[in-house]
């Protein structure tokens, strides 16, 4: 492997700038690393090459030119099969979607194209990014880069799995309960989601619209920020989307943090964590006060409610996003139907796997009449109440920290076969989204069998640039991110 490939994007963009490499070239050896190992990994779904190679070229242009490079000109990166890019496929890892080509590019895509970041492949995902292990893709599992016999965490997995295994420099996931931070952690990169509303959706396949949030992997802090400020922005085309300026991420990296207050939260450090996991949070610990901050413990209540709320909300939300997908509008339709009602039914029930099934079972249930007062309004109700723990802790604390994960990845099909005990590996990163803030996952040390452990870190809504910051101090302390999976 080249070895500039396991470099950040920011190191990349040096060589670039200082003619040791071309664009054209760092995507060949992107391609060529591609080859190297992903029937391995097996984390994509389809190769982007052309465009790519498309953009690179451009890059080049520019560069010969001496005209200025937009931030990411020439750095590879993957999106998440559920995201656009107009004339490839978007199947979501579904088979309803198998040959679904893009008619139009995300929101993300285009301002990725207009910053000149060639786009190398669509990852693999969970069917519809339901699913904490990748295992629910209707092609194939994604294996972690760090050992092959276990999960790359999901629903982002190949996003994840990409970077980690040096495929790509960046890469996009979405997340709705964890699924960015959850495979960052499980694969030792760097995973953030931003604060609902921060990215727009504009072009990503929707699971459930009050929680889904695109944001950025990496293999450092500074890449991960940067390529945040390059997605982020107000979108007429999601009405979800925050009018709100976008900052200069990478400006606050390093401020001090003397002084601030993090809260350790009491609930995710109690049982079901590992040893292993708690002494990387304790390192944590001790690394802020090192740096100057205050720790304190502090205690947010409804967390033990957030895995029954969400799937209940999520699962409402996703069959109602999912009705669209009928045979007639949109990908797959089935063979011989005998009436219209048949053949919705039959290329449903043909098009979507096991998880998704009982994705739609559960919301319509949670939303039918005689029942959507005791589950869905109940849960709506205290999903209210999980913003009020958050506001409430954050008027005494800058940030919140906890283990991404309370265990890392765990064995492929260890866990395939128990709904719940897959349901309950999200504890952590679940209420984020009800909540609407901004989190994020960050290599914090391995456990005895060399896998990486994630650092979470929470800050209040709009305050991605201290989140960065404060995640910032804790890498340039520690270093884990300069050790890449050895694949
Ligand atoms: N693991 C959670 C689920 O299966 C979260 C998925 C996600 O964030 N897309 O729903």
């Amino acid at each position: 492997m080249n070895e500039l490939l396991k470099k950040s994007a920011t190191e990349q963009r040096k060589a670039l700038l200082n003619k040791e490499i071309s664009a054209v070239e760092l995507v060949n050896a992107t391609f060529d690393r591609i080859n190297e190992v992903e029937n391995k990994v097996k984390t994509f779904n389809s190769l982007t090459k052309d465009t790519a190679l498309k953009t690179a070229k451009e890059v080049d242009e520019k560069i010969a030119k001496g005209e200025e490079l937009p931030l990411l000109a020439g750095i590879p990166l993957v999106l998440k099969d559920n995201m656009n890019l107009v004339g490839s496929k978007t199947t979501a890892s579904s088979k309803i979607l198998e040959n679904f080509v893009s008619p139009y590019n995300a929101t993300i895509t285009e301002k990725l194209l207009n910053n000149l970041v060639p786009i190398v492949a669509k990852a693999n995902l969970d069917e519809f990014a339901m699913g904490s292990s990748n295992e629910n893709s209707a092609f194939s599992e994604v294996h972690n880069p760090w050992n092959l016999n276990k999960v790359p965490g999901g629903s982002s997995g190949g996003s994840a799995a990409s970077v980690a295994a040096c495929e790509a420099t960046l890469s996009l996931g979405s997340d709705t309960g964890g699924s960015i931070r959850l495979p960052a952690s499980f694969c030792g990169i760097v995973g953030m989601k931003p604060t609902y509303g921060r990215v727009s959706r504009y072009g990503l396949i929707a699971f459930a619209s009050s929680l889904d949030q695109i944001g950025p992997f990496a293999r450092t802090v500074e890449d991960a920020a940067t390529l945040l400020q390059v997605i982020s922005g107000y979108d007429p085309k999601d009405s979800t989307s925050l009018n709100v300026p976008v900052e200069d991420y990478t400006k606050s990296l390093n401020n001090d943090i003397k002084g601030k207050k993090i809260g350790v939260i009491k609930e995710l450090m109690a049982e079901g964590v590992t040893d292993d996991v708690k002494k990387a949070i304790d390192l944590a610990i001790d690394t802020y006060k090192q740096l100057g901050a205050e720790i304190v413990e502090v205690s947010l209540p409804t967390l033990k409610y957030s895995i029954g709320i969400y799937y209940i909300l999520a699962t409402a939300e996703c069959s109602s996003n999912l009705a669209r997908f009928d045979g007639v509008r949109y990908g797959y339709r089935c063979e011989g139907a005998d009436c219209l009602l048949d053949m919705y039914t039959k290329t449903r029930a043909e098009g979507f796997g096991p998880e998704v099934k009982r994705r739609i079972m559960l919301g319509t249930y949670a939303l039918s009449s005689g029942y959507y007062d005791a589950y869905y309004k109940k849960a709506q109700q205290m999903r209210r109440l999980v913003k009020e723990d958050f506001d409430r802790v954050f008027e005494k604390v800058d940030a919140l920290i906890s283990p991404t994960c309370p265990d890392t990845a765990f064995d492929l099909g260890a866990r395939a076969e128990n709904p719940l005990a897959m349901y309950l590996t999200d504890i952590a990163t679940i209420s984020a989204n009800l909540a609407g803030i901004p989190g994020i996952s960050i290599p914090a040390g391995f456990d005895k069998d060399g896998m990486p452990i994630g650092l979470q870190i929470l800050t209040p809504q709009m305050k991605e640039a201290d989140l960065f910051n404060f995640s910032y101090k804790f890498e340039q302390a520690n270093d884990f991110y300069k050790q890449v999976a050895n694949l």
